[in-house]
């Protein structure tokens, strides 16, 4: 048996697919024939363009036109006479293999993006680099799976799988994913989440003890990965899948329901997204709006920022969908471990304490000005709010609204319209900001506290950093009474107080966060309808009482302890 993090709940078992990066044998030396030789390099080119094509018709159609931009400028690029003509000229000057004229006009190329001035083109290399080994693939006949159209179910192993991957993948036949690197709050772990894939990551070294075709049981709470089991092994995680299926679908019967407590809380159970795509998990689930809609992963795996117009749709279409329920779309939040290529963003010592999100945003106001244009034209077609991450200071906020102000001021000049209705609100996930959250409420619509970052912060302890991992305690009571705070200084300001980070799924703390008084919970889609049940059972009195209990209490285990005691 191995052992990685868990990432995402459920059991998957299949066999595994496991990709491996290959290498690419260039061929050296003279050719026979050099027109059989170009024609190699066309049927290259031609199955590299029919490749391309059907990764953008799928992309386009799955999860919209900004995934799929990626496709056609990679189609683009590849049409470009002026690659295909050097290669051809250099089959025909010395006598090579198409192989090898491909990898040679490709570095050619590269050394000439990369020695540009400017940062967008020096990116261009990275294109290249992927269409000549798409080239060569095909000019070499090497196969690799085209994992949006699986034959077979399978379980993915790989060292890390993209978002954009992920978004490619075919999820009627990817049953669970097992990666090399990454934690519970990497991208793909949230990803995974969000399409409720059970999910294993961190497990080291996967890709040389797994082999494609062994069979795998990956259960995505213990973190456990089990290769070639028995047959009893696989009965018993048979009956275990069967049985968590069921309870989904039980749970499923809650999702016309409301989650109001016995005495009568009502509480607002949100989304967690990170595209379109993910909506229909959403209202599957039977959220009660969105809560957090992180909008840095349409920027990811592109080659430069969406425009003003893609993100407008896309805000558009999340808004519609919700039919007015309340969604809250966070401004981008890059920095820490997502890293845009195209932003200038240099390498720091230090992320997670660095240039990230409205730090970053406040530095380049056009890219941060599209996106907020975009978000209030988007605000007229349903019930928008709007987030700013990882705020510390009162000029943050001050600067930022000045900023939105500067963009509707434009809007109005140019006639277009946008929500008067509109909320503005921050994310509580830096220390300075929850201790100051008494004065920051007077100046914003809501909070949504940040749990994922903030016990980072509260704690020191880097959420990515494994060896230090036991450290990252949402128990931990300095944490728990920095949101105590956090909650109290909404409530006596009257404004919101939601929670977006990971902790708002803990069902071990549920009671906890609802008895000192949070009353927005964002999570994933796929945690709603459990949460909604652990609700409905329980009542804001004892909840309370509860919650005021552990607040005297002095460490994580100590709170673990007491709460395991009233199970
Ligand atoms: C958080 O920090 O809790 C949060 C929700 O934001 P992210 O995980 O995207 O940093
Ligand atoms: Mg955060």
């Amino acid at each position: 048996m191995l052992i990685g993090k868990s990432a995402s709940f459920g059991i998957g078992i299949a066999r595994a697919l496991v990709l491996k990066s290959m290498e690419l044998q260039i061929e050296s030396g003279q050719c026979h024939d050099q027109a059989s030789e170009v024609e190699r390099f066309y049927k290259g080119l031609r199955s590299s363009e029919s490749e391309l094509s059907h990764l953008f018709d799928k992309t386009l159609k799955d999860m919209g036109a900004e995934k799929a931009q990626i496709f056609e400028a990679h189609l683009l690029m590849l049409q470009d006479p002026e690659f295909r003509d050097n290669v051809v000229s250099e089959i025909q000057s010395k006598s090579c293999f198409s192989s090898f004229a491909v990898d040679v006009v490709s570095k050619r190329f590269i050394e000439m993006f990369e020695a540009m001035d400017n940062e967008y083109m020096r990116e261009r290399a990275l294109d290249i680099k992927d269409i000549s080994s798409r080239v060569l693939k095909h000019i070499l006949g090497i196969e690799t799976p085209d994992l949006s159209h699986l034959n077979e179910e399978v379980i993915l192993v790989s060292k890390d799988i993209t978002p954009s991957q992920m978004a490619s993948i075919d999820l009627n036949k990817t049953i669970g994913i097992i990666t090399e690197i990454g934690g519970k709050t990497s991208h793909t772990a949230i990803m995974a989440r969000t399409l409720e894939l059970p999910a294993v990551v961190g497990l080291k070294e996967a890709t040389t003890l797994i082999t494609s075709g062994n069979i795998l049981i990956i259960d995505g709470e213990s973190g456990e990965v089990y290769v070639n089991p028995d047959q009893d092994t696989i009965r018993i995680f048979e009956n275990r899948r069967k049985e968590i299926l069921k309870i989904k679908n039980e749970l499923l019967t809650f999702r016309d329901q409301k989650a109001v407590t016995q005495d009568g809380r009502r509480i607002h159970l949100e989304a967690n997204i990170a595209s379109a795509l993910d909506l229909d998990s959403v209202l599957k689930n039977g959220a009660d709006g969105i809560g957090l809609f992180r909008t840095e992963f349409i920027f990811m795996d592109r080659n430069k920022a969406p425009s003003e117009e893609e993100q407008f749709h896309i805000y558009k279409t999340v808004l519609e969908k919700m039919k007015q329920k309340p969604v809250v779309i966070r401004t981008l939040d890059v920095g820490g471990d997502k890293h845009l290529s195209y932003l200038n963003i240099p390498k720091e010592e230090n992320p997670f304490l660095g240039f990230r999100a409205i730090r970053y945003c406040l530095r380049d106001k056009p890219l941060f000005k599209t996106q907020l244009r975009a978000l209030l034209r988007a605000s007229s077609f349903g019930n928008l709010s709007i987030m700013l991450p990882m705020i510390s200071s009162l000029e943050e906020i001050e600067e930022a609204k000045n900023i939105l102000k500067e963009c509707q001021a434009e809007l109005l000049i140019e006639g277009v319209s946008y929500s008067k209705e509109l909320r503005l609100g921050i994310m509580i996930e830096i220390p300075s900001a929850a201790i100051m959250a008494d004065l920051f409420a007077k100046h914003v619509d809501f909070f949504s506290i940040g749990t994922n970052d903030l016990i980072q912060y509260v704690c020191a302890v880097d959420r990515m950093n494994e060896n230090i991992h036991s450290l990252y305690d949402p128990f931990h009571p300095g944490v728990l009474r920095l949101i105590e705070q956090v909650i109290k200084a909404g409530e006596s300001n009257q404004i919101e107080v939601a929670m977006c980070g990971e902790m708002a799924a803990n069902k071990s703390l549920t009671e906890i966060l609802l008895g000192m008084g949070l009353t927005h919970f964002s999570m994933a889609p796929g945690s709603i309808p459990k949460t909604k049940k652990i609700i409905q059972e329980m009542t804001f009195k004892m909840a309370s009482d509860r919650s005021k209990k552990v607040l005297t209490l002095a460490s994580g285990s100590i709170i673990k302890d007491y709460l395991n005691s009233l199970k």
